[in-house]
């Protein structure tokens, strides 16, 4: 490939994650009931609630950013799932992005977190609670070799296995998108009960992190779900193929256009941004 069309491409690529979206003007949530809206990758949500920043079972991170915005049912959901790791002795939970105060489209990092119904959580459970200082610069703990086939077992601790498993026990809980070589590793330490492995899928990146996802609140009429995870525990050939060498699943998907906004999140828009 010629060099200019090489470096037109990556200014193209700077310029797609650098354009801020009208999703950021809305500083406060929608007030409404709350309604998740749309899709996990193509939504928004109105009568958000941000997530108390002050908890003795979990820290939030980048608060700076205000990316802790969700339905009330994931507010619950984290609330529900730190306490029982807190009161088990496991650490305190360190929580980093939900969703902006009305959800849509962020200018980079996240293709989801749009409808209120998405939390990442960091894969570390630190025993002595972070200073403010670093939960605005959180370090990320790359669980991950450099080859991406395993976990690095100096710093994979049996907390975190149980840390998504109990998050995905949770029966709001429909997907858990972890790295592949994690999703290994909690095949490798997971006994006779495995039924929870299910929703625990493989994705890219997920190094330091779980992506939870909680399925579509009963009355948020405009809310779409997903199709469950193909049944079984997800232990073989799937996860297989994601370490085989130009098999689908090695190359991250291709970045496409945005598709058209759902209606009721365009109308939302068209109120509430001029
Ligand atoms: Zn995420």
């Amino acid at each position: 490939m010629k060099k200019a069309l090489l470096i037109l491409l990556a200014l193209v690529a700077s310029v797609s994650v650098q354009a801020a979206t009208p999703w950021q003007k809305i500083t406060q949530p929608i007030p409404g009931s709350p309604q998740s809206i749309g899709a996990f990758a193509n939504g928004c949500i109105v009568g958000a609630r941000g997530l108390p920043l002050e908890s003795n079972d979990y820290q939030v991170m980048r608060t700076d950013q205000r990316r802790y915005f969700g339905h009330p049912d994931l507010l619950l959901f984290i609330q529900r799932l730190t306490s029982r790791v807190h009161n088990l002795g496991m650490g305190t939970v360190l929580i980093g992005d939900m969703g902006m105060p009305a959800g849509g489209r962020f200018n980079g990092g996240h293709a989801s977190h749009q409808s209120g119904l998405d939390v990442d959580i960091f894969l570390q459970l630190p025993k002595t609670r972070w200073t403010a200082a670093q939960l605005l610069k959180p370090q990320a703990l790359d669980l991950v070799s450099r080859d991406g086939k395993h976990v690095v077992s100096s710093l994979w601790q049996p907390e975190i296995s149980n840390l998504i498993k109990l998050a995905a026990q949770d029966t709001e809980v429909t997907r858990i998108f972890v790295n592949p070589a994690i999703k290994q590793q909690l095949c490798l330490d997971a006994g006779t009960d495995r039924d929870w492995l299910n929703k625990v899928r493989p994705w890219f990146q997920h190094r330091a992190h779980m992506h939870v996802r909680l399925r579509c609140p009963a009355d948020s009429l405009e809310c779409q779900d997903q199709d469950p995870p193909p049944p079984g525990d997800g232990c073989g050939a799937e996860l297989q193929s994601w370490f085989e060498p130009a098999k689908p699943g090695t190359t991250p998907p291709a970045k496409k256009t945005p598709p058209p906004l759902h209606p009721s999140c365009q109308a939302l828009l068209d109120e509430h941004v001029l």
